[in-house]
C-alpha cells in the first residue's frame, strides 16, 4: 500500500507563506508595481500596419448588432426593456441595442457588489493590482482596434481621437492608478520609541456608484476602476451613447480576471439611480464625470438621505466647463490660431476642456481672424471611417438642437456675427465648426457652457487688458480648462496671477486640452466639480477610508505623572 504523504510537503503552509483570514495568503515580500510609462498613440498613416488592421475592425464592427445584457455578479440579465446605440454620423445605422435596468436589476446590482466585498478586500493587493495592470496590456495590444473602433463607430471620434482615448489614455489610467495606490500604501506616519504606529487605507464601508459620461471612453473605464483598485466592488452605468466601447471594456475586465460582482455594469436611466440608488443606506461614495446639472441635484437628494448612510458618501464629480484662451498683444499668433482651431474643434468641441470663448487685444485680431477663417476652412467634418475627416458627428439629437439652437440665437442677435459655421443632421449629426464674434464680454454663448464645436471669440481693447482679466476670471461660473498666450514675461506672470482660480488646469502658450494622466492630472473647482483630479493618487484618497494603528510594545503600568510629585 502507498505509504500516507509527508504531512509537512502536502501542507500549503510553505516556509515563505503565512495564512491571513478568508483561507488567502499573503506574501513575504513588499512586491513593486511596475514603474508606469504613457501608453505612446500609433499613427495610422497611409500603408501603416495599425490602419489596416483598424478599417478591417471597423468593418466587421459596422456589420454587426450586438445585444448587450445587464452584467451582475458576473451573470448576464436581460429585461427586454430596450435602448439602442446608433451611428451619431449615420443616426439610422444600429451599432447595439442594450437591455435597460430598472429598480429590480439596481437593487441586484447593489447587494451583488456588497456581497463580493469580503473577497475582494482579502485579495492580496498584488493580485487587486495584477488584474488591472493585465487589463492595460489588453487594452494595449490585442482589444486595441476592437475598443478603438467601437468608439469611433459609437461616439463618432476620428481614429487619432478615439486612439488617444480608449487606447491610450484608459490604458494610462490602469496603469498609474495601480501606481498611485501602491505609493499611498507606502505613506506612513513616523514612529516614537517602543511604538509602531500604522496607517491602513481601508475601502469604504458599502459600494461605490459610478457614473459615466459620452465623450471619453477613458472616464468611463476609469470612474469604476479607480475605486476597485482600492478594494471597493462597485455599480457602474455607463452613458447611453457609450454603451457599447464600454461593454466591450468591462468585457475586458473580465478576460484579464475581474472576478464576479466587484463591478456590476448596468446600463439604466439615470433618474432611476437618483431615486434607487442614492437613498441607498449602503451607498459609501460617488464617482461622477457629466454635467454641472446632474452633478448638482445630486447633492440635495443626498442631503435627504443623510440621517440613513452608514458613513458620510464621499461625493465626487468632474463636472461642466466654459474653458477659454485668454491672448495678450504679444502672442505669437501662429501659435494661438493653431491653439483656437485644434481646442475648440477636435472632437467636435466636446471635450470637457475645448476652448469655447477666446480674448484677443484689438491689436492682433485682423491677423488672428484671418488665421482662424483660413484654417478652419479646411476642416472636413464626415464619417470617422474617412481618415480624411479631421470632426465627425456631435453625440445625439437633443445635443445637436441644442447646439443649433445657440448657432440661431447668435444669428439672430445684434450684439454677435456668425463668422463661418452651420449645422445639417438630416443623415448624421454634423454641426460646421463654427466662429462668433460676441461684440459684449458677457454675450450668452461667452458665459454658458455649448458643449460642442462653437468657439466664441470677443475682442478687448489692448489697453483694457486688466478689466478683461476680471471679466475672464469672473464671466462664467466654471473653473475647469484655461489658456494665455503671451510672449512677454511680465505679461504672462500677470495673467497667471489674475486667472488663479479662473481653471483647474491652465496651459501656457499651449492648448487647454489633451491633459496626460501622470503629468496634467485634470480637473477644476467652482462649477466644474471637485477638483479630485483624476488619475491621481488625490482621486484615489476619495475612495479609502484610513484606520490608523497604534500599536505599543511596552505598555504603561503608570496612572500618576512625575510632575504630581510633592516638592
Ligand atoms: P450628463 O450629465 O448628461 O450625463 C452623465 C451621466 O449622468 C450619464 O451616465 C447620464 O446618463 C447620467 N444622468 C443623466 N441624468 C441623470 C440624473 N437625473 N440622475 C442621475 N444620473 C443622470 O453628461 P454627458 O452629456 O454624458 O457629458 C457631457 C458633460 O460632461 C459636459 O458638461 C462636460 O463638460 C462634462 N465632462 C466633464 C469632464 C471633467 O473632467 N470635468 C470630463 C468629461 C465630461
Amino acid at each position: 500500500a502507498p505509504s500516507a504523504p509527508d504531512p509537512v510537503m502536502r501542507s500549503f503552509d510553505l516556509p515563505c507563506t503565512q495564512k491571513i483570514e478568508g483561507g488567502q495568503k499573503m506574501n513575504n515580500g513588499h512586491f513593486t508595481v511596475p514603474e508606469p510609462i504613457n501608453e505612446p498613440a500609433k499613427g495610422y498613416l497611409p500603408g501603416s500596419p495599425e490602419r489596416a488592421s483598424l478599417k478591417a475592425e471597423l468593418e466587421r464592427q459596422s456589420q454587426t448588432v450586438v445585444e448587450i445584457p445587464i452584467i451582475i455578479g458576473g451573470k448576464e440579465y436581460k429585461t427586454g426593456n430596450m435602448g439602442t446605440v446608433v451611428m451619431p454620423h449615420d443616426h439610422g445605422h444600429v451599432l447595439a441595442k442594450y437591455h435597460i435596468a430598472g429598480e429590480k436589476e439596481l437593487r441586484m446590482a447593489m447587494d451583488a457588489a456588497m456581497e463580493a466585498k469580503e473577497m475582494w478586500e482579502a485579495l492580496p493587493w498584488e493580485h487587486r493590482a495584477s488584474i488591472f495592470l493585465k487589463a492595460a496590456e489588453l487594452l494595449a495590444g490585442p482589444r486595441r482596434d476592437k475598443m478603438n473602433a467601437a468608439t469611433m463607430l459609437g461616439q463618432s471620434k476620428t481614429a487619432y481621437q478615439a486612439e488617444i482615448d480608449s487606447a491610450c489614455e484608459l490604458t494610462d489610467f490602469l496603469r498609474y492608478n495601480v501606481y498611485y495606490a501602491e505609493q499611498l500604501y507606502k505613506q506612513q506616519p513616523s514612529n516614537s520609541w517602543a511604538v509602531w504606529d500604522h496607517m491602513e487605507y481601508r475601502p469604504l464601508e458599502g459600494f461605490v456608484m459610478a457614473l459615466s459620461p459620452f465623450n471619453f471612453t477613458s472616464i468611463g473605464g476609469n470612474l469604476p476602476t479607480a475605486p476597485a483598485i482600492m478594494g471597493n466592488t462597485v455599480v457602474w452605468k455607463p452613458s447611453q451613447t457609450a454603451t457599447l466601447s464600454n461593454y466591450y471594456f468591462m468585457r475586458l475586465l473580465e478576460e484579464a480576471g475581474l472576478p464576479a460582482g466587484v463591478i456590476n455594469f448596468v446600463p439604466c436611466r439615470g433618474s432611476d439611480v437618483s431615486r434607487y440608488v442614492l437613498s441607498d443606506p449602503r451607498m459609501a461614495g460617488f464617482h461622477f464625470t457629466g454635467s454641472t446639472e446632474v452633478f448638482s441635484s445630486v447633492w440635495p437628494l443626498v442631503g435627504e438621505n443623510i440621517k440613513s448612510y452608514r458613513s458620510y458618501p464621499r461625493l465626487v464629480g468632474e463636472t461642466g466647463g466654459k474653458d477659454f484662451i485668454f491672448a495678450h498683444n504679444s502672442s505669437d499668433v501662429p501659435a494661438l490660431v493653431s491653439a483656437m482651431v485644434r481646442g475648440a474643434f477636435e472632437y467636435q468641441g466636446q471635450k470637457c476642456s475645448a476652448v469655447s470663448r477666446v480674448y484677443v487685444p484689438k491689436s492682433i485680431w485682423p491677423e488672428v481672424k484671418e488665421g482662424v477663417l483660413a484654417e478652419t476652412a479646411k476642416l472636413k467634418v464626415g464619417d470617422p471611417r474617412d481618415f480624411t475627416s479631421f470632426m465627425c458627428a456631435v453625440i445625439d439629437k437633443k445635443a445637436f438642437d441644442s447646439i443649433a439652437g445657440y448657432i440661431d440665437y447668435a444669428k439672430e442677435s445684434p450684439d454677435a456675427e456668425v463668422l463661418c459655421g452651420g449645422y445639417d443632421g438630416s443623415k448624421g449629426y454634423f454641426v460646421q465648426p463654427t466662429v462668433i464674434q460676441a461684440l459684449k464680454p458677457d454675450f450668452k454663448t461667452m458665459k454658458e457652457e455649448i458643449f460642442g464645436p462653437v468657439m466664441t471669440v470677443y475682442v478687448y481693447e489692448d489697453e483694457e487688458l486688466d478689466a478683461m482679466l476680471k471679466e475672464c476670471d469672473e464671466g462664467s461660473p466654471y473653473a475647469l480648462s484655461g489658456a494665455i498666450f503671451a510672449q512677454d514675461r511680465l505679461a504672462i506672470a500677470k495673467m497667471e496671477a489674475a486667472l488663479k482660480n479662473a481653471a483647474g488646469n491652465f496651459y501656457i502658450n499651449d492648448k487647454p486640452t489633451g491633459a496626460v494622466v501622470g503629468r496634467q492630472p485634470f480637473g477644476g473647482a467652482r462649477a466644474s466639480g471637485t477638483n479630485d483630479k483624476a488619475g491621481s493618487m488625490l482621486n484615489l484618497i476619495r475612495w479609502a477610508s484610513p484606520r490608523t494603528v497604534k500599536e505599543c510594545f511596552l505598555p504603561t503600568g503608570e496612572i500618576t505623572y512625575g510632575y504630581m510629585a510633592e516638592e
